[in-house]
This record gives C-alpha cells, structure tokens and sequence, in this order.
C-alpha cells in the first residue's frame, strides 16, 4: 500500500437506481415524473440567449428563489436553493450536524442520509420502523445531535400525520429537525406552515418529482432566515454557483405554472389509485402509499426473481437488497400506458 493511501477518505457512495441507455423501455425505477415539464419551461429552453452563458450566474440565485418565495408566500430569506435536494440535504447535514451526539433517521428509509453522515463523520443512530413500517414518533424523544426524516418516508410511500411530525420537531427543539418532503406533493401535509412556529425546522422539497425536472437538479429548503443564512454561508464556502443559468430560468417557469403542476401531480395520483387496486387484485399488499411510487410485496412470489423476469422484458422497477425490505419491489407511478403494460406482464408471470 503506498503512504498516501492512508491518507484517501474512504467511503461507501450511494448508489442511485439504474438509468438504462435503452430506446424503448419502461423505466418505473427511480421516481421520476412521466410527463415533461411544463410548457413554459420548453418555450423558455427554445429561445434561451446562450451568450449569456459567458457570465457566471447570479450566486444569490434571486430569480428562482423570488418566484419560489412568491409561490410558498415566503420571503426570500427564508429560501435555499441547490443542486438538486440532494445537494440541499448534504449541505444541510454540513451545517447543522455538527454535534458529538448521533442524529436519528429511521432504518429503513432514503439511503443518501447514512452515506452522507459517513462522509461527514457524523455519528448516527436507526431507530426501526414499527411492523408495518410506521416511523415510531417516541424514538425521537431520545438525545441527538439533530434529526431527518423524509415525509412520505421512501422507501415505503408512507406519510407520517402531521401532528406526530410536530411532536417530533416540538420535542427536539435543541437541535434541528429536516423533513424531506421530496415526495409531499403527492400526498401527506407538509410541515412548511410549522417554519413560522419553530426555529428549528427545515423544509426540503425538490423539483425532480412533482415539477417534472430531474435531469436539471433544483432542490430547495425552507426554513427561518438564520438557518438559510448559515447553509449559504456553507454554500459560499463551499462553491458560490451551485445554480447554472439555464436551471434558475427554467426551474422559475416550472414554478410559475401551477395550472400544469396541479394537473400532473393530479393524474399521478389517479393512476396510482388504479395500481393500487390492480395490485390488490393480484395479491400484492403494500403500506398505503402517499408518493408517486408503492412498495409493494406479495406472498410467495419472491421479489429479486421478479425484478429480474421483469427487467428482461425491460420493465424497470426498484429492487433494495437490504434487511427487512428484500421481498419488496418499489413501483414508480408511470403513465396509465405504462402501467397496463407492467400489470399485462404481472398478469401472465404469475398465471392471473
Ligand atoms: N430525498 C428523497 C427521500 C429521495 O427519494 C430523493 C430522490 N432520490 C431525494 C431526496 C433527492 O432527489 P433530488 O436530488 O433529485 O432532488
């Protein structure tokens, strides 16, 4: 071994879901959003000046944050913007999780929260979700040094009541509580309303999922001004054009369409009614799923051998190999094309 390796941060990356190079597939395994964009956002791609890529973007990234502000009915200094909530959530964890003691986050939830807190250094602690894959409010009564917790959880598509997830914050007020709401707009209540009640509360939403847009990485946390002051002031220390151009233009034309935002989220919704009932019909059970996505099992149909039959017919689906969860498969809600063609495919594997 050479002296230098010693000296290498070792870590163990997440890993993301497949992104297959293929023409013709269906691809329900990383939760992205069936339909395009908003109109606006195409139009405003069209006739984008591309001279103005010569200039750094603005670091402040006011466009976006002006128009999330208006939408949210926030001011400014209450918004952070980033590269995706993923880049949010990692600045976060640098900003706030800074304590000897370990922050808590459930066993079974997003894998990045684990990853993350490894490559911080940040102690941690799992408590497990109940049997039926409910976040147990009263694990959170214990000391950190912060806690997150995404709401719908994911991988489970199972929202938490919003009055357990204020006892949470509300019992954890030394600390800084994240709730990732990267899937709220399908289902559950968000905690935004609480930021005005609670200094300690952070907000994070995203613009891969219900805005349509994860191959131009928006992310955004709300919360108090003091707390979006310090993860800029990370941010500034970090690199001060997380924002390219082309994201701040686009990503404030998906905001500003909330007619089409509103019809897309609401035909996902419908679609996963209709899954649910499908897969009921064929013996699947699955947590109530308040995402755009259900986590579905069913006995005596082993999951791995499915989520491989159904990727040979080039059918995506999220399979985790992990305690707990190994019988499991994660269904992205598709179009309504897409999914007859997953139930065709389920209906003549197991003989229904
Ligand atoms: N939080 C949760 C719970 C997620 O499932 C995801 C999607 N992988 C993210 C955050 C990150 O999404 P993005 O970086 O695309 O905003």
């Amino acid at each position: 071994m050479k002296a230098w390796e010693a000296n290498i941060r070792k870590v163990v990356p997440y890993v993301p879901g497949e992104q297959p190079k293929k023409d013709r597939m269906i691809k329900l395994n990383t939760n992205e959003n069936p339909y395009g964009p908003a109109p606006g956002v195409k139009a405003a791609a069209e006739h984008m000046d591309l001279e103005r890529l010569r200039l750094y973007p603005d670091p402040t990234a006011d466009l976006l944050v002006s128009a999330l502000a208006e939408r949210y009915g926030l001011n400014k200094d209450q918004i952070f913007v980033g590269v995706g909530s993923d880049d949010v959530l990692a600045m976060a964890f640098l900003t706030f999780f800074n304590s000897d003691k370990p922050i808590l986050f459930p066993d079974i939830t997003y894998s990045f929260y684990s990853v993350w807190a490894d490559l911080y250094r940040i102690p941690y602690k799992r408590p497990a979700l109940d049997e039926q894959f409910r976040i147990r409010k009263e694990d959170y009564d214990q000391e950190n040094g912060g806690v997150i917790f995404p709401n719908p959880n994911a991988p489970t598509s199972l929202a938490l009541g919003i009055r357990d997830v204020e006892d949470i914050i509300a019992r954890n007020q030394d600390v800084i509580v994240i709730v990732d709401e990267a899937y709220i707009d399908f289902g559950g209540e968000s905690a935004l309303p609480l930021i005005e009640k609670y200094d300690n509360l952070l907000v994070v939403q995203t613009f891969s999922k219900s805005r349509s847009m994860a191959g131009m990485r928006i992310g955004y946390a709300m919360g108090n001004p003091v707390l979006i002051k310090a993860m800029n002031d990370v941010k500034y220390s970090f690199n001060s054009y997380t924002m390219n151009l082309p994201s701040l233009i686009l990503g404030t034309e998906a905001v500003k369409d909330e007619a089409y935002f509103q019809e897309t989220v609401g035909k996902i919704k419908e679609t996963r009614e209709r899954a649910k009932e499908r897969l009921t019909r064929l013996g699947f059970t699955y947590p109530e799923p308040s995402a755009n996505f259900i986590f579905a099992t069913r006995p005596g149909t082993d999951a791995k051998t499915l989520f491989e039959a159904l990727k040979e017919e080039s059918i995506y689906v999220r399979y985790f190999d992990a305690p707990r969860i190994s019988q499991y498969l994660r269904i992205t809600i598709g179009t309504d094309e897409q999914m007859e063609a997953f139930f065709r495919f389920l209906e003549h594997y197991l003989n229904c």
